[in-house]
């Protein structure tokens, strides 16, 4: 059984079918009423045909069965049912045609905004339709013998200009229509087509009825020809539509309509002449307008480029430059503030650098999407290169829209991005500048300039604070200027240190609990500087991590303890393990097994004298790389420590996966065993009874009195190490010590 097409199965679709029907039934009746020429069969004007082809452009093909019915219709009371029939197939295959031809080697857009389209509708498919039709239908009448074949040319010629009109001037005008109607055209531009149209009813119509008396019958129809020149300059395809059609009117009403009208015949060069006028009138016009538009499109498209991201389409820094300029003058008058988020992808770079540059642009697109998504429409979204993207707000309250708007950004990101079947979260930080309207009011315009550039800088300023505190997203303020400013200038003093040797280690004493013996010390990095002397390095771990420098100072520790290390043996002292800290990013580095290794050759230090001191979050970070890592290090004879053990969230039976020798109870919970007895000696004691439980050594540090190295005691602590038995000492003084076995206090 054959499958009809769903669409059969559709009302819609036959309803279409039947309001097509009438539609073309109504044209039909109109056109014979109007203009019946040859033998009352053929018309001079045949609007049914222009309708056929936009109903077929604008709706689809499948409605083809409205024309032959609405032909049908329209011709069975003169003709025999088969000629009317034949009328009816001739008309639906000369739209089909039309349709055919227009859709042919591209696409057709009804908008006729460019020349081939209108090329392909006035010098193709209007002509060609109209012959098919024309040809079909008098072959029809003479074979029927409706009409003497003697008449063939002339009714062939009529039919097919009759045809042409009702192509050119009423199919674009209806598929126009319906463009525009999407395009919404300004107040302006309806009143000056209303004016134009009036005005070409005034030239013409005026002049020709104080000519009525005189029965001319020849009114100066080339006289709207300068109005559609006009419409097609100023108003485009519709505005040409407009006058095409309203030229057709008036020139139909003039000559057929008062012909009607009066009851006389109408010369077959007075038809002729004045379907050509009405067929030479359109086409100029629509090439105008299609030129004209295919102009606008290439600026528009150099516009799009210019102003418009590639890889995101977003608008790019150009634009927002500009958009900050226009709000700040905007803002100046109706008192709206400003806010712009700037926000940047956190490691980003290691996406592109692991994935490829692709897998990075489809992050990028996806993240411009789900920004998209977080605001309102009328808010303006930049990406301004890089992974960085910029939202601009104005409004009463802009500054809470933009917290809003920032905590939906961050909301978003959560969802993982799928990149070849693994899943990746991306997260990121957003830094606000808010302008207040109150500020602007004072501005001129080229200070304007200076405050979107201001903050565009506080913006950013606030999202680098907001990456370096893991905040998500913060609000400028004038006091991150000042940090931003001193960063920057430590920075690059930091990058100095390691080249001209400030750095220093520091060591400190390790004591036995039981004997006050030393049993080791743990090395401390400090920095000389040369204004500012001695600088401790919670003021400087931190930017070092950051900006990566902590992987050449990191092994320098490492070197400079092993080497003093050689020393203290070459002086003839005992020589106690010394302890190294290891921060997250040495520890994630892939080589950092063959740097310890080539620091322990070279010193010829054995492993077992080493130890290396992992915070509890570093190990916490990634279980499997840490349980292999510390296997290795393990394996070596280093010995491995956790230390600030309580500040993260581990257990210690979590810790029971990892192949460590000792935890160190960080100094907050020392500390608090005078102050807060109840709860830091309850954490204590459990961790001392649970490490001893799984062989670990615990070592307790910032260990500043007496009553605090009694407490340890009791609950049997094995390591001591705080300001009681010594604070961090230079190599020399801790070698004094070394060799008394004891420090200098007790
Ligand atoms: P940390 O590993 O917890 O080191 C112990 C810190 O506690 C040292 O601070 C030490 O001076 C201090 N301290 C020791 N006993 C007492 C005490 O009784 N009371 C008080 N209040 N504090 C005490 P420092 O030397 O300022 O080092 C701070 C942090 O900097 C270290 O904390 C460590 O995380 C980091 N650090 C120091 N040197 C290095 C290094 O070479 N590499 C790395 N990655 N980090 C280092
Ligand atoms: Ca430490
Ligand atoms: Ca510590």
């Amino acid at each position: 059984m054959m499958r009809l097409p769903a669409y059969l199965h559709q009302p819609r679709y036959w309803w279409g079918v039947v309001a097509f029907a009438l539609i073309n039934l109504g044209l039909a009746k109109f056109g014979l009423w109007i203009a019946p020429f040859v033998h009352g069969n053929v018309s001079a004007i045949w609007p049914a045909s222009g309708a056929s082809i936009a109903v077929l452009v604008l709706f689809g093909r499948r409605y083809w069965p409205g024309i032959f019915v609405g032909e049908l219709l329209a011709n069975v009371a003169t003709l025999s049912l088969p000629v009317a029939s034949i009328f009816g197939v001739g008309d639906s295959l000369a739209a089909l045609l039309a349709w055919l031809l227009l859709n042919s080697y591209k696409t057709f857009r009804p908008q006729l905004d460019t020349i081939s389209d209108v090329v392909k509708l006035t010098m193709l498919a209007a002509p060609a339709a109209a012959l098919l039709a024309a040809g079909i239908g008098v072959v029809a009448l003479i074979v029927s013998g409706d009409m003497p074949s003697s008449s063939g040319y002339s009714a062939l010629g009529v039919w097919w200009l009759g045809d042409m009109v009702g192509n050119l001037v009423v199919a674009p005008a209806i598929m126009l229509f319906y463009a525009c109607y999407a395009a919404r055209p300004t107040r302006e531009q309806i009143t000056e087509t209303m004016l134009l149209l009036l005005l070409m009813i005034l030239v013409v119509v005026l002049p020709h009825l104080q000519w009525y008396g005189l029965r001319n019958f020849d009114p100066q129809f080339h006289l709207l020809f300068p109005f559609v020149v006009w419409a097609a300059l100023r108003l485009g395809g519709f505005g040409v539509a407009m006058t095409v059609l309203t030229s057709a009117s008036i020139a139909v009403a003039l000559t057929l309509g008062e012909a009607r009208w009066l009851g006389m015949a109408i010369p077959y060069t007075e038809v002729a002449h004045l379907q050509t006028v009405l067929v030479i009138i359109s086409v100029p016009g629509f090439l105008i307008a299609a030129a004209l538009a295919e102009h606008g499109h290439a600026e528009q498209r150099y516009l799009d480029i210019a102003y418009h991201d590639g890889l995101t389409g977003l608008l790019n820094r150009n634009s927002l430059l500009t958009q900050l300029e226009k709000m700040a003058e905007v803002t100046q008058r109706n008192g709206h503030d400003i806010a712009l988020l700037f926000m940047d992808l956190d490691r980003f770079k290691n996406i592109n650098d692991t994935l490829g540059h692709d897998m990075g642009d489809l992050v990028l697109q996806e993240f411009a999407q789900r920004i998209k998504k977080s605001v309102r429409s009328e808010d303006f979204v930049a990406r301004l290169g890089g992974d960085e993207f910029t939202v601009l707000i104005s409004g009463l309250q802009a500054r809470d829209a933009a917290a809003a708007i920032a905590q939906k950004i961050l909301d978003t990101m959560r969802a993982p991005v799928n990149l070849h079947g693994h899943e990746y979260v991306v997260s990121g930080s957003i830094g606000i500048a808010v302008l207040n309207a109150t500020v602007t009011q004072q501005l001129s315009k080229s200070s304007r300039t200076n405050v979107a550039q201001e903050l565009m800088r506080q913006a950013d300023t606030a999202m680098y604070r907001a990456k370096r505190n893991n905040a998500g997203f913060m609000f400028f303020n004038s006091s991150m200027d000042i940090n931003a400013k001193l960063q920057l200038r430590l920075e690059n003093a930091l990058r100095l240190a390691l080249s001209l040797g400030q750095f220093e280690l520091y060591y400190q004493p390790k004591v036995s609990t039981n004997s006050e013996r030393i049993v080791g010390c743990e090395a401390l990095i400090r920095w000389r500087h040369p204004t500012k002397g001695l600088v401790e390095p919670d003021k400087f771990i931190g930017v070092l991590e950051s900006i990566g420098l902590i992987l050449p100072v990191g092994a320098w520790t490492l070197r400079v303890a092993c080497e003093q290390m050689q020393r203290w043996r070459e002086q003839g002292l005992f020589v106690q393990r010394v302890a190294v800290n290891l921060s997250m990013r040495q520890f994630l580095q892939p080589d950092l097994l063959l740097m310890i290794d080539k620091v322990l050759d070279d010193t010829k230090i054995p492993a077992n004298l080493l130890e290396l001191e992992i915070t509890e979050s570093v190990a916490m970070s990634n279980a499997q790389l840490t349980v292999d890592t510390l296997t290795a290090l393990k394996q070596r004879g280093i010995y491995i420590s956790i230390d600030d053990f309580g500040t993260g969230y581990s257990s210690l039976s979590y810790l029971k996966r990892f192949p460590i020798d000792a935890v160190k109870i960080d100094r907050s919970f020392t500390q608090d065993l005078e102050h807060d007895g109840d709860d830091a000696a309850a954490i204590v004691t459990a961790t001392i009874r649970l490490a001893h439980a799984m062989n670990l050594s615990v070592v307790a540090e910032g260990v500043e009195n007496y009553q605090q190295r009694d407490f340890l005691l009791k609950y049997g602590c094995d390591v001591l190490q705080g300001y009681y038995y010594s604070r961090p000492v230079p190599a020399d003084e801790y070698a004094i010590m070394l060799a008394r076995g004891y420090c200098h206090v007790g």
